[in-house]
């Protein structure tokens, strides 16, 4: 069986400690942190302790992967001013470091997150010292020629190691992030987009097989209704790319969420034509996104179980670290699930995942499993009407247009169903009509 992993969203705080004093636990908390532990607490990002621990896990459970996705975001969840380049670079350097000990010679793509960057988001369109930087700390892990596009806008592309017809694309999607103030009104900031379809149409030609990676994601954030990441404009051109391409693209690979989900694209006819996975963060940070209630995870890691003549998902298996078990009887890294036992599907092609969307739609006990999964085994309540609207439409709807139109039409019908009588229901209808 042939294996990769991905791990993503890291955050490390290196200021986390354990103390009694709940106000000086971690600068990457701006509440008391009652309770802290060992390895790390809910409230804050994560601690030495557990990322080593993380780290060497992935060793002991595979020690020998095809090679590593991590996606990125490495700094801690603090102002600005905390930081600044140096101890950015700093940071990506002590991971990095970590990951390059404890897995000497494997081939790592890595992919820079919203955090990795100073100020925070504000990536440019063009050369960057920082960039520059992180391509020297990457560089056992990189070609020679892929440190040309990373000079430029941190993304970059290569065939697979030991493969001839195979690639992986690192995208530096942060250009596309609203929260990034240069790329306003820019088309196609560092020209990645026509990079990324010159890419794309050169491995048509050569037949080749591709994997996409990045952290933010396109689409929405499955944990609060209507919030998406990319601006409108670029997130059209992302799904237009993968419609014209999802021939060559075999998978896509992001973090940013934290949580555990998946995205569908579809093609004009509408049919499912692509999959992207979101893998759950190391950091259990609780999110401070206003209106997102209980935002935390427990950490997770993941592994991929891929066919290495088609580059197709057979499966994928997700381990998880209980934190609040860890902190008051033992570290312990578990098994979370397998997605073909947990899901009963064959495998993680995108038929597979449309067949367990279709599951989750249909089937309230699927539901709930994934809902647990989602934060990593955290959250272990109920995925009421609401949240259900929230997961499905965000897994079904990468288009902003398309989005609404399934929360609407999600929102009425569970609506009709549940509680309105039949005249209401009439005059709901009639209010849905597309005019
Ligand atoms: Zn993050
Ligand atoms: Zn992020």
């Amino acid at each position: 069986m042939c294996r990769f992993w991905h791990i993503t969203d890291i955050h490390w705080d290196p200021d986390y400690k354990v103390t009694g004093n709940p106000n000086t636990v971690c600068p990457s908390s701006s509440n008391p942190v009652p309770n802290a532990g060992k390895w790390g607490s809910y409230l804050c990002d994560s601690n030495w302790n557990l990322i080593n621990l993380s780290v060497y896990t992935m060793k002991d459970l595979y020690p020998q992967p095809d090679f590593i996705l991590w996606t990125g975001d490495d700094t801690p969840h603090v102002a600005d001013e905390k930081l600044g380049e140096d101890a950015v670079l700093q940071i990506i350097s002590k991971l990095t470091q970590l990951i390059q000990e404890v897995f000497p010679g494997t081939k790592v793509y890595s992919a820079m997150g919203n955090h990795d960057f100073h100020p925070k988001n504000q990536f440019p369109g063009n050369y960057h010292r920082i960039y520059n930087k992180t391509a020297e700390l990457w560089e056992p892990w990189m070609d020679h020629q892929s440190t040309a596009t990373f000079n430029k806008g941190a993304f970059y592309t290569e065939r697979l190691k030991g493969r001839i017809d195979q690639r992986i694309i690192v995208l530096n999607t942060n250009l596309y992030y609203r929260s990034n103030k240069l790329n306003v009104g820019i088309s196609d900031p560092a020209g990645q987009f026509k990079w990324l379809e010159e890419v794309l149409s050169n491995a048509l030609t050569a037949k080749e097989k591709v994997y996409i990676i990045g952290h933010v994601p396109p689409g929405f954030f499955e944990k609060r209704r209507g919030t998406s990441w990319f601006q409108h404009h670029f997130n059209n051109r992302y799904i237009e790319i993968v419609q014209k391409y999802h021939s060559v693209i075999a998978g896509q690979f992001f973090g940013h969420h934290h949580t555990d989900s998946f995205r569908m694209f579809y093609g004009h006819s509408g049919s499912p034509i692509g999959v992207m996975f979101i893998a759950p963060g190391i950091s259990p940070w609780k999110t401070t996104l206003p209106g997102v209630e209980n935002g935390a995870n427990n950490p997770g890691i993941r592994v991929f179980e891929y066919d290495t003549n088609t580059l197709e998902v057979q499966d994928m298996v997700t381990y998880y670290f209980n934190l609040s078990y860890a902190n008051t009887i033992a570290p312990l890294w578990q098994l979370e699930y397998r997605l073909t036992e947990a899901f009963k599907v064959p495998d993680g092609t995108v038929q597979s995942m449309e067949m367990a969307l279709n599951k989750l739609y249909n089937n309230n006990d699927y539901l709930q499993k994934y809902y647990k999964y989602n934060s990593v085994n955290y959250d272990l309540t109920e995925c009421n009407k609401d949240c259900r609207i929230d997961q499905i439409c965000a897994i079904q709807q990468v288009d902003f247009v398309k989005y609404e139109d399934c929360v609407k039409r999600e929102s009425s019908s569970s609506t009709l169903t549940a509680q309105v009588p039949v005249i209401s229901s009439l005059l709901l209808s009639i209010l849905f009509l597309p005019f």
